[in-house]
C-alpha cells in the first residue's frame, strides 16, 4: 500500500469541500485547484493550498485536464481526486493522471471507458446475465432501422443518447406518428451536447422507481455493496431527493439487485466506489447503466451504513483492501437528501444566480449539510447552481421525514430563488410521505398543487421584526457616522427621532411583496427599556428585539430573523418568511417622474436582438432589446414614452452585470 499524503481535488463547490474533510480527517494535505469566478470560494478557503487554473467557464479551466495535472505536480500531490461531474468520468484523464505518476482516486481507466457508452455498457451487461430493459442498443443507426425496433418493442418507447447523461438527449416516444422527429430530435441533441449523435431505444417503463445500488472494490478482487438508494423523486429525469434504503424493499430483492450490480462491477473488474442504476417495476429491476464514480447522493449511504465512502475511496485507491466485508455491513435507520438549487421551480427550474446575502442552514440532531457555499458568496452564471444538500438520517422513514421537513423548514435564504419551498411542498406530500411514487410522479403534477410558496403576507409580526431591524441599522450607521465626525455628541446624528417639544417617532414606510398596492406604516416610539411603542396599522404593540434573533412582542418571545439587502428585508419567522421592500413615500414620488436616464443589463447576458436605432422615439413598454441571459430571454423596455438618445451596445455582445445599455430621456 502506497500513501497519500498529498490530495488535489480536482472539482469545485461541495464535492470539493466534501472530499477536503475525509481527507483532512485522515492526516491528508489537500490542493483546491480554482477558476477565476471561484478566487475565493469556500472550497479554495478551506483548502491547504490552492491553485488557480483558468478563467470562469469551466471548459477553460475545470475541464482542463493538463491544467490540472500540471498544479498537482507543482504542489507535490501525489493523488488527484476527481470529484464527480467535470473530470470524474473522463478515461483520458485518468490515464494522464498515472502517466504523470499520480494516483487516480477513482476506477481503471478501462472500466470507465467500458461504461461510459449506455449502449455497450448495456451489451457487456448482457453477457454478465444483468436483467436489461428490452431494447436496442445497436451499431446500426440509420432512422429506418431505429424505427422499425421501437415499434418491434411497442409503445411507449424511449429515445436515448448513448453518451447521454443529466436526462439530456432523451425523448419519451407514444406513437408511430411522432418517432420520426423523436429520432432525428435526439440525434442533433445528442450531437451537440455529447459530440456523439448514437441512439439507443428502450421499452418506456412509465411508472418504474429508480433504485441504484452502491458498489465497491478494491484492486485485491473484493466486491461488495452497500445497498440501494432510491432516486425516484426526479424532475425531468434529475434527481431532486434520494433516499436509502428503497421504501417496500424486500431481503430477498435486495439480495437479488445487489448480486446483480456485484456482478455488473466484477465484470469490469471495477475498483473504487460506483453506483449500477436500475429501474424496477414491481419485483422486476432492469439494469439502465453504471457511474463511474462517487454520486451526488451517497451521504444517504455514508449515513446509513455509518460508513465514509471517500475514506473508503482513499484507502482503495491507495492500493489497501475494502475495510468491510459483505457480511460486516448493515442497515441503520433511514436516510434523505434534498437538493438545495438556486432555481425557480415556477419557471421551468430555470437556474437563478445572486449574493446569498442570508444563509442558515439547520442544526438539529440528524442533520448534516454539505454545502460549497457560505453566506455573503454568489452563485454565478459559470457552474450548476446547487446551494447545498440537506442531508438527514433518523430512526425509520417517519423519522427522518420529519426531521427532512424540519431541516428544510429551518433554512433561511436571501439573495435569490431557489427550490427551497418547492423541496418542503413535497417533502409534505402525502404521495411523497406515503411512497407512492414514481419516476414521473413530479413532471406529471401542477407545480401550484403542491402549495410549496411559503412566502406569505406580512403579520403584525414580521413588520414589527422588520422595522425595528431598521431603527437598528439606521442607528448603527448614524453611530458610524458620528465616530467618523468631529463631534461625536452632537444632536444632528440622532436617529432616534428626537425633536423638541415631542416624545419624538419614526416613521417606517414598508411595502409587501404580495399586495403591493397597500403599503403598511410603522410608527416607532422609543422606551426607556430598550423597547418600541409601535403603531401598525391602527394597533399598538410593544416590541424590542434581543441580541438571540428573536423578538418580544407584548411580553410574547418568538423566533425572527431577517435580511435586509438594499431597500428588500426578508423576514423569517417560524411559519415561513415575508418580503419587505422599505420605501420613502417622497422617493417615490420622485422616482415617478424621473423615467431618464441609463437602461442597464439587469444581470450578465448576451444582447441578441436590438430593437431600436438611436434617436428613436418609443412609447412606454416598447421593447428596446433583448438580452439572454441564463437561458432565458429578457426584454428591455421604455421605462416611459421618449426617445432613445444613444445604443450602447449592439447583437452578439457579451454584457455584464449593471452596464448601461441604452440611453434614454422621457419626453
Ligand atoms: P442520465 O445518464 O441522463 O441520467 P439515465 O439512463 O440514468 O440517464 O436515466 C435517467 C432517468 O431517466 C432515470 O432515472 C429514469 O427516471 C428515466 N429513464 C431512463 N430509462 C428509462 C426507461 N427505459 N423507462 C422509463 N424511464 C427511464
Amino acid at each position: 500500500m502506497v500513501a497519500i499524503r498529498k490530495l488535489l481535488i480536482a472539482n469545485r463547490g461541495e464535492i470539493a469541500c466534501r472530499v477536503m474533510a475525509s481527507a483532512k480527517a485522515a492526516g491528508i494535505a489537500t490542493v483546491a485547484v480554482y477558476s477565476d469566478a471561484d478566487a475565493n470560494a469556500r472550497h479554495v478557503r478551506h483548502a491547504d493550498e490552492a491553485v488557480r487554473i483558468g478563467p470562469g467557464p469551466a471548459a477553460e479551466s475545470y475541464l482542463k485536464a493538463d491544467a490540472v495535472i500540471a498544479a498537482a505536480l507543482e504542489t507535490g500531490a501525489d493523488a488527484i481526486h476527481p470529484g464527480y461531474g467535470f473530470l470524474s468520468e473522463n478515461a483520458d484523464f485518468a490515464d494522464a493522471v498515472a502517466a504523470a505518476g499520480l494516483i487516480f482516486v477513482g476506477p481503471p481507466a478501462d472500466a470507465i471507458r467500458a461504461m461510459g457508452s449506455k449502449s455497450a455498457s448495456k451489451a457487456l451487461m448482457e453477457k454478465a446475465g444483468v436483467p436489461l430493459v428490452p431494447g436496442y442498443h445497436g451499431a446500426k443507426q440509420d432512422t429506418a432501422t431505429l424505427s422499425k425496433v421501437a415499434e418491434k418493442i411497442g409503445f411507449p418507447v424511449l429515445v436515448k443518447a448513448s453518451a447521454g447523461g443529466g436526462g439530456k438527449g432523451m425523448r419519451v416516444v407514444r406513437k408511430k406518428a411522432d418517432l420520426k422527429d423523436a429520432i432525428e430530435g435526439a440525434k442533433r441533441e445528442a450531437k451537440s451536447s455529447f459530440g456523439d449523435p448514437r441512439l439507443m431505444i428502450e421499452k418506456y417503463l412509465a411508472k418504474a422507481r429508480h433504485v441504484e445500488v452502491q458498489v465497491f472494490g478494491d484492486s485485491h478482487g473484493n466486491v461488495v455493496h452497500l445497498f440501494e438508494r432510491d432516486c425516484s423523486l426526479q424532475r425531468r429525469h434529475q434527481k431532486v431527493i434520494e433516499e436509502a434504503p428503497a421504501p417496500g424493499m424486500t431481503p430477498k430483492l435486495r439480495a437479488a439487485m445487489g448480486e446483480a450490480a456485484v456482478n455488473a462491477a466484477r465484470a469490469v473488474d471495477y475498483v473504487g466506489a460506483g453506483t449500477v442504476e436500475f429501474l424496477l417495476a414491481g419485483k422486476d429491476f432492469y439494469f439502465i447503466e453504471m457511474n463511474t464514480r462517487l454520486q451526488v447522493e451517497h451521504p444517504v449511504t455514508e449515513a446509513i451504513t455509518g460508513q465514509d465512502l471517500v475514506a473508503w475511496q482513499l484507502r482503495v485507491a491507495a492500493g489497501g483492501t475494502l475495510p468491510l466485508a459483505q457480511d460486516e455491513l448493515a442497515i441503520d435507520g433511514h436516510a434523505f437528501e434534498a437538493r438545495l438549487y438556486a432555481e425557480d421551480p415556477d419557471k421551468g427550474y430555470l437556474p437563478q444566480t445572486g449574493t446569498l446575502s442570508h444563509l442558515t442552514f439547520s442544526h438539529l440532531p440528524g442533520v448534516r449539510i454539505d454545502t460549497g457555499i457560505d453566506q455573503g458568496d454568489v452563485v454565478s452564471v459559470h457552474y450548476d447552481p446547487m446551494i447545498a444538500k440537506i442531508i438527514v438520517h433518523g430512526a425509520d422513514r417517519a423519522d427522518a421525514l420529519s426531521r427532512l421537513q424540519a431541516a428544510l423548514a429551518g433554512t433561511e435564504i436571501a439573495g435569490c430563488e431557489t427550490n427551497l419551498d418547492f423541496l418542503l411542498g413535497i417533502s409534505a406530500d402525502e404521495k411523497f410521505v406515503s411512497a407512492k411514487i414514481d419516476t414521473g410522479w413530479l413532471d406529471r403534477m401542477k407545480p401550484p398543487a403542491l402549495g410549496w410558496r411559503r412566502v406569505r403576507p406580512a403579520d403584525e409580526t414580521s413588520l414589527a421584526v422588520a422595522a425595528l431591524n431598521v431603527i437598528r441599522e439606521r442607528g448603527i450607521a448614524a453611530c458610524r457616522r458620528a465616530e467618523r465626525s468631529g463631534d461625536p455628541y452632537s444632536p444632528w446624528f440622532r436617529t432616534d427621532g428626537w425633536r423638541l417639544i415631542d416624545r419624538g417617532h419614526q416613521d417606517i414606510f414598508l411595502r409587501d411583496m404580495i399586495d403591493e398596492a397597500s403599503p403598511h406604516l410603522v410608527t416607532a416610539k422609543a422606551r426607556k427599556d430598550g423597547g418600541y411603542d409601535l403603531t401598525i396599522g391602527g394597533e399598538r404593540i410593544h416590541a424590542q428585539l434581543s441580541g438571540d434573533g428573536s423578538v418580544v412582542i407584548d411580553g410574547v418571545r418568538t423566533t425572527a430573523s431577517v435580511a435586509h439587502l438594499d431597500d428588500k428585508l426578508t423576514v423569517f419567522t417560524e411559519d415561513g418568511r415575508c418580503i419587505l421592500s422599505l420605501f420613502d413615500p417622497a422617493d417615490a414620488a420622485a422616482d415617478e417622474t424621473d423615467t431618464s436616464g441609463d437602461l442597464t443589463a439587469p444581470m450578465p447576458g448576451k444582447v441578441t436582438h436590438v430593437h431600436v436605432k438611436a434617436g428613436a422615439s418609443v412609447k412606454r413598454g416598447a421593447s428596446l432589446l433583448v438580452l439572454e441571459a441564463m437561458k432565458m430571454e429578457h426584454t428591455i423596455a421604455a421605462p416611459a414614452d421618449g426617445t432613445v438618445t444613444e445604443i450602447r451596445c449592439k447583437a452578439g455582445d457579451q454584457v455584464e452585470d449593471g452596464v448601461p445599455l441604452v440611453i434614454f430621456e422621457p419626453s
